[in-house]
């Protein structure tokens, strides 16, 4: 029996053991602690930020990102309809209306559309809170296109660095574009705490607040006093300490990734049809190399993405489509959405290849034995 070879497995290794014995030893097994503060300062050094709260999820850094910006019941949060269930989650949570922008041509969000939706319901007389933006598969957005834009609408950004930390737009670190940022450390990200995430911000006082919401609302009184509702949203000193093994290591995690993606890009340089998202648009030098995602151009190519997954999957290989587009799915039908198409078009022909840092030459050699020969099947 062949091993199974996962889409993106954590990576651990006795880096991160030697760090979790001695948060155990240490005593500090507790949803503070030592091991927290000193992540807390590596990653908002390693982000370019003033400050970091380390909390349960990355979905609990956005919901709270988005409370601080005042997101809640009769306003409007813009975001890309390309992404992961949890940034529309987190909006809901406040009671906020999602609206939905589609994508560009790498899948991150259309700038131009983004910021026209923006104007467009400001002059409705809506609120809109906050803007959100998400650096798909481990690459920023165009920040550069965005600009100060946002600024001049009075609009609060957000970024959705979930997948992207250790990338850079124009050498400035994801993490470090939106007055708050939300990174995510679960299993199957970049680097993981098993689970976990991080809140980003310059705004100390932001900060301050939203570590008192995360640790239930307590006021500062002899006993427990509450003229709030809170959440329990910290992270483990446990957790911190296997954080700050991976944070170690990221540099070597990202490096294996981007030379996994060159595999893939070698040996797909030939087959018509594959594009590689991100790397054959705009290039891919600042990514993370998180997912290596491909489009498959129908009138090309035969199989489909959900073909090509099945095969796969009999070879004991994990691959995945996209993000199904949120404005596609059954619980977001009456959200309101701008839409180009090309999400749509992205999660019809996307596939996702195992990316994990993990994986060895020979076991992506066995991926390519599969995918190469059905990718060159050419369409009728
Ligand atoms: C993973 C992810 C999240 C949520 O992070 P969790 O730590 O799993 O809560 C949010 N947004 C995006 C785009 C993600 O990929």
């Amino acid at each position: 029996m062949t091993e199974r070879i996962f889409m993106s497995r954590a990576h651990v290794t006795d880096v991160e053991e030697k760090y979790v014995l001695e948060a155990l030893r240490s005593g500090w097994v507790a949803p503070l602690g030592p091991m927290v503060d000193r992540f807390e300062r590596e990653i908002a050094e390693r982000c370019g930020v003033d400050g970091a709260l380390a909390l349960s999820s990355g979905t609990a850094a956005l919901h709270l990102a988005l409370l601080d910006a005042g997101a809640g019941p009769g306003t409007a949060v813009v975001l890309p309809t390309m992404t992961f269930a949890a940034s529309a989650n987190a909006v809901a949570y406040t009671g906020a209306n999602p609206v939905f922008v589609d994508s560009a041509d790498d899948a991150n969000v259309d700038i131009d559309l983004l910021v026209e939706t923006v104007m467009t319901l400001q002059s409705e007389g809506q609120t809109v809170a906050a803007v959100m933006t998400v650096d798909l598969f481990g690459r920023c957005c165009d920040y550069t296109a965005l600009g100060s834009r946002l600024d001049e609408l009075g609009v609060p950004l957000i970024e959705d660095a979930a997948e992207a930390l250790g990338a850079t737009h124009h050498e400035r670190p994801a993490g470090s574009f939106g007055r708050a940022a939300a990174l995510s450390f679960n299993g199957n990200k970049i680097m993981t705490t098993s689970g976990g995430g991080m809140l980003l911000s310059n705004d100390k006082d932001m900060l301050d607040r939203a570590r008192y919401l995360s640790t239930q609302a307590r006021q500062p009184a002899p006993w427990y006093e509450h003229t709030e509702i809170g959440y329990n949203y910290r992270m483990s000193n446990i957790l911190a300490a296997l954080g700050i093994g991976q944070l170690e290591r990221l540099d070597s995690m990202i490096a294996r990734r981007r030379e996994i993606r060159d595999l893939y890009a070698a040996a797909l340089a030939d087959v018509e049809g594959v594009t590689f998202l991100g790397r054959d648009q705009v290039g891919d030098a600042e990514d993370n190399h998180w997912l290596t995602c491909i489009t498959i151009d129908p009138a090309v190519i035969a199989a489909d993405p959900t073909t090509v997954m099945q095969e796969l999957d009999a070879a004991g290989i994990e691959a995945r489509h996209l993000w199904k587009p949120m404005h596609l799915q059954p619980i977001h039908a009456t959200a309101r959405a701008a839409i180009n198409g090309r999400a749509e078009a992205l999660f019809r022909t996307g596939l996702t290849l195992p990316s994990g840092s993990e994986l060895t030459d020979a076991q992506i050699d066995r991926v390519l034995a599969v995918l190469v020969p059905r990718l060159q099947e050419p369409a009728a």
